[in-house]
């Protein structure tokens, strides 16, 4: 059964401390066994009291206080050191999800939103922690009791031992009824919870545009709807738990009754004594509170199964090929790249680049341009493989980008994305991520070649100024800035820009437009353009549309060969040179 694998699943979780796992699994058992010994006692305690026999009664206390005492110290050991395990396993869980979620395709990620992926991280873990800790605390002491009760119940009056275990097993069979029939509905409720992370995390990642088009009541009030789904699908799973749980209660309470009728009948037959069925209550009662114990590990175990299923169907999510392990690493490249017959599509549908073939030699600048949705992003994120072709194929320094090393390819491609992309950490840390190792003196070298220097310093706390949540509290031109710094301390021989369209004042633009004609010195550089300048400036100009290579060759020539190219530009479809002042700035997307 499903729920079953889901369990061995968290079990085998434990693995990396597998012997002390044992170990406590086993010092648990120990303890049940430690108290099956109390009824037991507990029935000679009371045939020595109605036949009193002095010597052997405080034997007998002596014994129970042993048995009671020393199962309480042993259980506090015990304890402490599985919650200190379970909390270990947690964080661990915590960093191992972390660290499979990073490195997943960005084909996962634009599928799967952070807020929704957050809150699989932080359920899974909290329910995994909950299994681990009633694993040593309850189950296997559970499964024992009812392993070991049931033959030793038989072996003191069978008769009563039946009837018991016929009370017990339609209990057992209700329940598991009860789980069949709710499972799909608990899997749409999960689904609700995960619908109302992603609608939260999206919402609050834009709090901005929700304030500035005063949409805060209206945000509240499409959650609440979110939230009425959610509990109207969560409702009838609750009412179906609940007849559970009161059948549960019967059933013990029916239980008890049963045996101390039959009982009454046995002993006026003189087939049991009054101990034997205070020992057969006081078994029954233990078996009885372990059974309603399992019924309750199984509905929790089918209400977490969802979002450990979640959790598991992410961990289960492979990198694919992308990650293909003993792949020669590419060493430092020279920027030689070659787009040969290159085909892809998203979907496996819709082709978004077709037969695209071009040649960049080392240290040249190409220009892509073409309409929105010409396939330029798709073309550049090829390069360091956010995807792979479906046909063709793209070399650096003719290897095939498929055939090596992924982490080394990526070192030596830096992206300047449209979006700076910082983090909410100090501007150094996040000028850091160009290269963890650089020291203060580069980095400020850095940032004054992206001219950032200067902004940085006016700041209160300089280098070490908090920037807020993706980069909030700078200006357009200042995170922009601050992302070439970034690039410039990667220093890959490769480099993609998205030139930013974005209406930064014409001061800023030059600044940025310097820091970045600095920044593509010597190296191979791929830039989605869109000004004028840009584009003139550019050693190869490739024309994009509809995912097809239309015109390719210099600016020069392009105008020449009067193509879509040079329409494009006698329409005044590129927006004019940075440092040509103000005037109109119609983007190519608007034109095309
Ligand atoms: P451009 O950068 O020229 O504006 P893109 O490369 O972003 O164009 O897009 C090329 C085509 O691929 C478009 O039709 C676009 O809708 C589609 N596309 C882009 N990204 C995705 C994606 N993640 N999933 C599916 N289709 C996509």
């Amino acid at each position: 059964m499903y729920l079953w694998r889901i369990y061995l699943r968290v079990l085998r979780l434990l693995a990396p401390e597998r012997t002390l796992a044992i170990f406590l699994a086993l010092a648990n058992l120990a303890l049940a066994c430690v108290l099956f010994t109390e009824p037991i006692l507990f029935g000679h305690v009371v045939d020595a009291l109605v036949h009193p026999k002095a010597h052997q009664l405080a034997l007998l206390i002596g014994a129970w206080a042993l048995v009671g005492f020393g199962g309480v110290a042993m259980g506090v050991l015990v304890s402490l050191h599985a919650d200190r395990m379970a909390h270990r396993r947690r964080m661990a869980a915590i960093r191992m999800f972390f660290a499979h979620t990073l490195a997943l395709p960005l084909a996962f990620h634009r599928e799967h939103h952070s807020g929704r992926l957050q809150r699989i991280m932080t359920v899974g873990v909290d329910d995994l922690f909950t299994l681990w800790l009633s694993f040593f605390r309850e189950h296997l002491t559970t499964l024992l009791s009812i392993v070991v009760l049931i033959p030793v119940a038989l072996w003191i009056n069978w008769r009563l031992a039946l009837l018991m275990i016929a009370l017990l097993a339609g209990f057992a069979a209700f329940n598991l009824i009860a789980v069949r029939r709710n499972r799909v509905a608990q899997g749409e409720v999960q689904e609700h919870f995960n619908a109302i992370a992603t609608r939260t995390g999206d919402v609050l990642g834009n709090v901005a545009v929700v304030q500035s088009f005063t949409r805060v009541d209206a945000e509240v009030c499409d959650l609440k709807q979110l939230t009425e789904r959610a509990l109207a699908v969560q409702y009838p799973v609750l009412s179906g738990w609940a007849a559970l749980s009161v059948a549960t209660r019967a059933a013990s309470t029916l239980t008890v009754v049963a045996i101390f009728i039959m009982g009454a009948a046995l002993h006026a037959k003189g087939q049991i004594s009054i101990g034997g069925i205070v020992s057969f209550v006081g078994f029954s009662l233990m078996l009885i509170g372990r059974l309603e114990q399992f019924a309750s590990f199984i509905s929790n175990l089918f209400f977490q199964s969802q979002s450990l299923k979640d959790f598991f169907e992410v961990l289960d999510t492979r990198a694919g090929p992308l990650a293909a392990r003993g792949a020669l690493p590419l060493t430092r490249v020279r920027g030689d790249v070659r787009f040969e017959h290159v085909g892809f599509s998203y979907d496996g549908k819709q082709s978004s680049l077709d037969d695209l073939s071009f040649h960049a030699p080392p240290g040249s600048r190409v220009a892509l341009v073409g309409p929105t949705g010409a396939g330029k992003s798709t073309t550049v994120s090829l390069l360091y493989r956010a995807y792979d072709p479906d046909r063709g194929r793209i070399t650096i320094d003719g290897r095939d980008i498929r055939s090596v090393d992924i982490e080394s390819l990526r070192q030596n491609v830096t992206t300047v994305f449209q979006e700076a992309g910082l983090f909410q950490r100090s501007i150094e840390d996040n000028l850091r991520v160009g290269d963890p190792a650089v020291g203060t003196a580069d980095i400020e070298v850095a940032a004054r070649a992206a001219e950032a220097h200067d902004f940085i310093a006016a700041k209160p706390d300089g280098y070490a100024t908090r920037v807020a949540e993706r980069g909030r509290s700078l200006s357009g031109g200042e995170r922009q800035r601050l992302a070439i710094a970034r690039a410039m301390l990667k220093g890959a021989p490769i480099l993609i820009l998205d030139e930013a369209t974005s209406a930064l004042d014409t001061i800023t633009e030059a600044r940025v437009q310097r820091a970045l004609d600095r920044l593509t010195v010597g190296r191979t550089t791929f830039i989605i353009a869109h000004r004028l300048s840009t584009i003139r400036d550019a050693d190869w100009v490739l024309v994009l549309d509809h995912g097809r290579l239309v015109e390719q060759g210099t600016y020069d020539d392009l105008i020449a060969r009067g193509g879509m190219f040079a329409r494009l530009a006698a329409q005044g479809g590129f927006a004019p040179t940075a440092d040509a002042g103000a005037g109109p700035r119609v983007a190519l997307e608007v034109a095309a």
